[in-house]
């Protein structure tokens, strides 16, 4: 059984540095997570209660916790409470209920502003639109690029909502952190393991998404690259999977959602469009998901589908959408969910909110 070595905020480096070593001593294994506000400390090996005692008096030591799980920083048993991230100003896990919406793609400045200004009127909360798409077919629209980044960055200080955008290359994790709030890790990038530790190196949060055929174990692992790398600002979300059923692109795996929030404090997100495949099909599964306790959305609305470059047909039209914003704000309600970006919302949680525990 593993266990991580949590050090107090005020810790001095010197502390974690004496810590390492004694890990080290002990024969254990070390790997050091340097978070924004306290450094963890991974200890890989056999635990006896000696051992936690010894870790727990050592100077700067806030507590020592033993982890079953192979994900250590992504488990409840690391960290009990839902983690709930600020993303400026704008509070996501947990009670809150957020949606992000827009398009699939960025195709033009007009469109994303036209796309942006209604999703955000309906009351979405954060801006989505790919400027990297990781298409299956290497002749399909491959998206815009940088362009497309400063594109939705311009979109996104108008609107005021903080964005999100995929990024698919290790090498362009850079440029996009100039440009978006919230780094897109794609289904097909799930395991990726240096685009992982890449993103986990920066401070921005990281969306990620399930792999089309990965177990939650295999999903949580990505999360904890990410975690391990001392960015803790993770967020999951569940977007279908490869089955046999032929009616949709993808088979929703509605129940991801209370599995993994048993098993994580991590927020939970659910991406109803590319589970769907069509239009249709996106509410039902939206309101299944924030009914199944999701902590948000992730939409694809297109004010023109028939001239998107890429998944026009499961782009919600804007005024399903809206409609769609009033249902779920309902379903929110009755699950015990504070919906906080749109509507009458109450003004303070029901469920207990305790925090983060990068804080
Ligand atoms: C997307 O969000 O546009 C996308 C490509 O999603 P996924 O990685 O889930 O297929
Ligand atoms: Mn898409």
């Amino acid at each position: 059984m593993d266990m991580i070595v949590v050090m107090k905020s005020t810790a001095a480096p010197s502390d974690a540095d004496r810590v390492v070593e004694r890990i080290g001593e002990l024969g254990l294994t070390p790997n050091v997570s340097q978070g924004e506000l306290r450094t963890m400390i991974g200890a890989a090996g056999k635990k006896s209660p000696a051992i936690v005692q010894q870790l727990e008096q050592l100077s700067g030591v806030d507590r020592v916790i033993a982890v079953t799980q192979p994900y250590k920083m992504a488990s409840r048993e690391f960290h009990e409470a839902d983690t709930i991230l600020d993303i400026k100003g704008i509070r996501v896990g947990g009670p809150h209920v957020n949606v992000i919406a827009g398009p699939c793609a960025i195709e033009s400045r007009d469109m994303l502003f036209e796309i942006g200004r209604l999703v955000k009127d309906a009351g979405a909360s954060i801006l989505r639109g790919g400027a990297f798409k990781p298409r299956s077919s290497p002749y399909s629209y491959q998206g815009m690029g940088r362009r497309g980044l400063e594109l939705l960055q311009e979109a996104g200080q108008e609107l005021g909502m903080p964005t999100i955008t995929e990024v698919t290359d290790p090498r362009d994790v850079e440029v996009v952190a100039e440009y978006a709030d919230i780094f897109q890790v794609g289904a097909r990038n799930m395991q990726n393991f240096s685009l992982l530790l890449e993103v986990g190196k920066t401070d921005k949060p990281v969306f990620i998404k399930r792999g089309l055929a990965a177990s939650i174990t295999e999903w949580l692992m990505s999360a904890e690259y990410v975690l391990s790398q001392g960015n803790h600002r993770v967020i999951l979300c569940e977007r279908g999977m490869r089955t046999f059923n032929e009616e949709v692109r993808f088979t929703l795996d509605v129940s991801a959602v209370p599995v993994v929030q048993e098993r994580s404090h991590l927020p939970v997100f659910v991406d109803p469009s590319h589970a769907a495949g069509k239009r249709d099909l996106v509410p039902p599964l939206a309101i299944a998901a924030v009914a199944a306790g999701a902590s948000g959305l992730i939409i694809e609305v297109h004010s023109c589908p028939e001239k998107a470059m890429c998944d026009g047909p499961q782009a919600v039209l804007p005024a399903r959408f809206t409609k769609l914003m009033e249902q779920l704000k309902q379903v929110a309600e009755i699950v015990d969910h504070r919906v906080t970006q749109w509507g009458d919302a109450p003004s303070t949680p029901r469920r207990a909110e305790s925090g983060g525990w990068m804080s």
